[in-house]
């Protein structure tokens, strides 16, 4: 049987590092805050490129607190596009605004200038573009719409830790980066954690504040706004210092790992999604589009290929998300009943990876003959 993740191998790399590094945390007794938070927060900011980087305790709460950061809540827009994973859009409503989804491009299934055009509203303040399956979108063409269109651009690149638009890393192109930190991801903590990247002093030094109930900064008990507790997980900043230091080389293998599913994938019958000459991407998910999808799905689990769809449904088509879009987007409509996500993660053997590419082809190739 071949996972569709594997973690394991991940953690064995880190786990002397780890054990070493909260052994001393669990003797100090310092368990919020203090060194190991700052010293990853200095390495991600150096990492993405940035002057700051926020610990925050997931993704959605880096999305969510900067929108509210930004001063963008009730009567605002903000677009989104729909094919994401829901925490994009469910940031949104709870800073108090209403996402407005916009569709994707067929060839990436990311969001364009385009698309973006489409979905905009008089009351839209901001845009969260989606770095999804590791790759970023166009950003020189979102950025210029943007700007014409009087928006802010926050990236959402929960998927994309380490992938570049033009020599630009994830995080660092908008106002903010928002970065989820879940197990499964490129970087993954052992448990929730997040983080937002910005060059941005002001909207640093409010995000700090918000995700320590509002408290003014070196204060223990003035507090300046209405914030929360979202702060970064001592534990788990240990960890996720242990783990950047080995995140190139496992992004690496991924590139690797997509070079070879390119290579011996069937290319009539299964489509690899596209990357553009100035992406890079970083391979979060090896999502393929086939025709009769659930029947290849079926096929592949029988034969010991475990499969995902990211996602099965379109934001704007689940019930909590309905209300707020009233159009069809039929690129992520139509994309969304042939996409197929295969088994991705660095520590894949060869064998592994080419065992993958026979079923698969295979399954296609019986659908076809029939
Ligand atoms: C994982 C993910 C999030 C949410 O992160 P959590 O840490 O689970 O809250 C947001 N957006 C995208 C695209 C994601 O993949």
């Amino acid at each position: 049987m071949i996972p569709f993740l594997d973690l394991s191998s991940m953690t064995l790399e880190v786990r002397d590092d780890v054990m070493a590094k909260w052994q001393e945390l669990l003797e100090s007794g310092r368990f919020i805050g203090g060194e190991p938070v700052e010293s990853f927060e200095r390495e991600w900011a150096a990492f993405c490129g940035t002057p700051y980087a926020i610990g925050t305790a997931n993704g959605t709460d880096a999305l969510h607190l900067t929108l509210r950061a930004m001063g963008i809540g009730g009567g605002d827009d903000v677009v989104v596009p729909t094919n994401t994973f829901v925490a994009t859009a469910e940031a949104v409503v709870l800073a108090g605004a209403k996402p407005r989804f916009a569709d994707v491009d067929p060839d990436t299934l990311l969001m364009t200038g385009q698309t973006l055009k489409a979905a905009v509203t008089p009351a839209t303040r901001a845009v969260i573009v989606v770095h999804l399956f590791g790759q970023m979108p166009d950003m020189t063409e979102l950025t210029r719409t943007a700007a014409e269109l009087g928006i802010e651009v926050i990236e959402d690149a929960a998927q994309a830790q380490g992938a570049t638009w033009a020599s630009a890393r994830a995080g660092s192109v908008g106002r903010a980066g928002c970065f989820s930190f879940y197990p499964g991801k490129n970087l993954g903590a052992f448990g929730d954690a997040g983080a937002v990247v910005t060059s941005d002093e002001g909207l640093a030094e409010r995000l700090i504040s918000l995700r320590d109930h509002g408290r003014v900064l070196g204060s223990h008990y003035t507090h300046g706004a209405i914030g929360t507790n979202s702060r970064l997980d001592t534990l788990q900043a240990v960890v996720l210092s242990a783990k950047l230091r080995r995140l190139e080389a496992w992004n690496i293998s991924r590139r690797h790992i997509t070079a070879t599913y390119r290579r011996l994938l069937d290319g009539e019958h299964v489509r690899l999604l596209h990357e553009a000459d100035e992406a890079r991407s970083v391979n979060h998910l090896a999502v393929i589009r086939v025709t009769d999808r659930d029947r290849v799905q079926v096929t592949l689990g029988r034969r010991g290929v475990a499969t995902g769809i990211h996602y099965p449904t379109p934001c704007h088509l689940t019930e909590p998300y309905a209300h707020y879009c009233r159009t069809p987007l039929p690129v992520a409509e139509a994309a969304a009943s042939e996409i197929l996500s295969l088994p991705m993660y660095p520590h894949m053997t060869d064998d592994q990876v080419e065992y993958v590419c026979s079923q698969v082809n295979e399954a296609v190739r019986e659908g076809t003959s029939r």
